[in-house]
């Protein structure tokens, strides 16, 4: 059994809010969330960042994250929506998988970002996740 938490959501030994997944990438809920909305984009692959993974997979990160930002937009319409990442223990890591935090921002969050985040609960995220993936499939059916 892995030790990465983030692996072993890819896996299906924890439960996640998952919002979208293909070959190469998994988006969930973050448990820790800072706003109503926050998604984490993931790599299937446990590589610590970007520039560890080979260059297809990489751009199939992208193209992900394109489609689940454009649904959190639809979905929440946020006055904002943030992008982080950092990598590594010297960025204060505690999971050591490649993600990306998309966080819904509003006009009257100040700069810097709540932390610890509040736990939403699952019920919660699960009525999160319903709204992007709804908007996913709207999306999808647009194209
Ligand atoms: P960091 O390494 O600081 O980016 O933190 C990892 C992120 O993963 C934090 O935002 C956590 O809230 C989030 N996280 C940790 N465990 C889970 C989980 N089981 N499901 C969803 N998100 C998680
Ligand atoms: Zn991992």
């Amino acid at each position: 059994m892995s030790a990465c938490v983030f692996c072993r959501i890819v896996a299906g030994e924890i439960p996640a809010s998952v919002v979208h997944e293909d070959d190469d990438t998994i988006a969930f809920m973050d448990i820790g969330s800072v706003n109503p909305g926050h998604v984490l984009v993931a790599t299937k692959r446990h590589a610590e960042n970007l520039f560890r993974l080979d260059e297809a997979s990489g751009a199939a990160v992208g193209r992900a994250l394109v489609r689940v930002a454009r649904a959190i937009e639809k979905a929440f319409a946020p006055e904002g929506l943030s992008q982080y990442q950092a990598n590594g223990e010297l960025a204060g890591q505690t999971v050591f998988h490649y993600h990306v935090h998309l966080v819904p921002r509003r006009r009257d969050d100040g700069m810097k970002i709540d932390w610890p985040a509040r736990n939403p609960g699952r019920d919660s995220l699960e009525a999160d996740a319903a709204a992007i993936r709804k908007a996913l499939q709207q999306e999808a059916g647009g194209r």
